[in-house]
């Protein structure tokens, strides 16, 4: 009743359609040749691109489809190696105690011996093996391999046949290969993943300052170029604040490097709640300067922020025991503010912001200025 249908003749590719013959009508050659067929199909299946389930669910489905096989699956375990936690399969499953529960001990049923033993494990009748947790009724004989890549066992691959006589010492061999070609698609998918994630990690944190956490450099240019086009598209104006710690030479020369680590990341936090709206940015461009990239603000707007900004930098009372200045660390703060246009460039809104800040500088520091035009590239070139 379970007899599956299976071809002797060579397919080239997955959708080709073997002429079937039933495995109980095909002499031991052409068993042989079809398993040796089915062991190339899987082969090629084991190398796909895609998910590790898709590539799981396509060497089961080749499995039910060329062989009596009425259950073909993959039982994956969890990292402890105590439990089945997913389980991706094909055939006529009419129950699954994993599907039901979600969870399964590797103490529990024939697939859990094998598991814990670590050896592939037949079941010649699974009328009489106690542990066998029946996955539909027309199953009587089962196989499973542990799945292992190196030292690390990853799961069970578990075969259930509805004929007694179908698991051999060849078809046996076969499926040993194919719980290998398992273990190796699992290996390099999950590879993939992890590289995936890490190149995600990696990613962040080159954009990331360590000292302070805020945006680095790096993020502050991708994302200037990013809402500089958006601004431009819509017409609306991009502010830049540009703000330098005063005296801060004099205060690591005084007070050491790492008091003025300490108040760099103070600077960051009182820059931080600066950044209200969506697409605003807070990154440290340099040693002792800080940006703020503000879309859609005016040049009333952006020079109030900056006056609020200086005013929390004072409010925040840093020591400095060396500021010709105040006796507490003050900020020097430029502003630029331009609509983008094709005739400007991004650099040239720093550039502005820069200028402005040097202004502020030269005009007493603890103050804003603002630069009115864009730096000419002419003079940026220079620069
Ligand atoms: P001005 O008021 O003109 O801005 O003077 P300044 O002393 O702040 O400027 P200057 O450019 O002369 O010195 C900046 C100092 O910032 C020098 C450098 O050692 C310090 N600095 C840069 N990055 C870091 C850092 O990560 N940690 C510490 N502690 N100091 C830093
Ligand atoms: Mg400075
Ligand atoms: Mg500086």
């Amino acid at each position: 009743m379970c007899e599956q249908m299976l071809s002797p003749t060579a397919i080239d590719n997955n959708d080709a359609q073997p002429v079937a013959i039933a495995w109980s009508e095909q002499d031991a050659p052409a068993r042989q040749a079809t398993l040796t067929r089915i062991l190339i199909r899987i082969a090629k299946e084991a190398l796909q691109e895609g998910s590790v389930d898709s590539i799981m669910k396509g060497i089961c489905n080749c499995l039910v489809q060329e062989l009596p096989v009425s259950i073909a699956s993959v039982l994956l375990l969890n990292e402890d190696k105590t439990e089945f936690v997913h389980e991706v399969y094909s055939g006529s499953f009419t129950q699954s105690p994993l599907a039901l529960t979600g969870r399964w001990p590797i103490t529990v049923g024939a697939i859990g011996r094998c598991a814990t033993l670590g050896q592939p494990h037949l079941v010649r009748d699974t009328a009489t093996d106690p542990d066998y947790v029946p996955g539909n009724s027309i199953t009587r004989s089962e196989y499973m391999v542990p799945v292992r890549h190196g030292h690390s066992l990853h799961g069970v691959l578990n075969l259930e046949s509805g004929r007694t006589d179908f698991f051999d010492e060849e078809s046996c061999a076969v499926f040993n290969a194919v719980a290998d070609l398992v273990a190796g698609a699992l290996h390099f998918a999950r590879m993939a993943d992890q590289l995936t994630v890490l190149n995600h990690q990696l990613l962040q944190l080159s954009m990331r300052d360590p000292l302070t956490g805020l945006a680095n450099r790096r993020l502050f240019d991708v994302r200037l170029l990013e809402v500089w086009g958006r601004q431009m598209r819509e017409g609306a104006p991009l502010a830049l604040l540009m703000a330098d710690a005063d005296y801060f030479k004099a205060l690591n020369d005084t007070a050491g490097h790492l008091r003025g680590d300490e108040c760099l990341r103070r600077l960051a936090c009182v820059c931080e709640p600066f950044a209200v709206e969506a697409n605003d940015l807070v990154a440290r461009y340099g040693g002792e300067e800080f940006v703020l990239l503000l879309p859609g603000r005016t040049v009333e707007q952006a020079i109030l922020t900056a006056e609020m900004l200086r005013e929390a930098v004072v409010k925040e009372a840093l020591e400095h025991p060396a500021s010709p200045q105040s006796s507490h660390v003050t900020v020097s703060i430029g502003v630029a503010v331009l609509t983008p246009s094709d005739a400007i460039k991004p650099e040239q809104l720093v550039a502005a912001a820069d200028k402005a800040m040097y202004a502020a500088k030269s005009n007493g520091r603890n103050q804003v200025a603002y630069c009115a035009e864009p730096s000419p590239l002419a003079q940026m070139a220079k620069a």
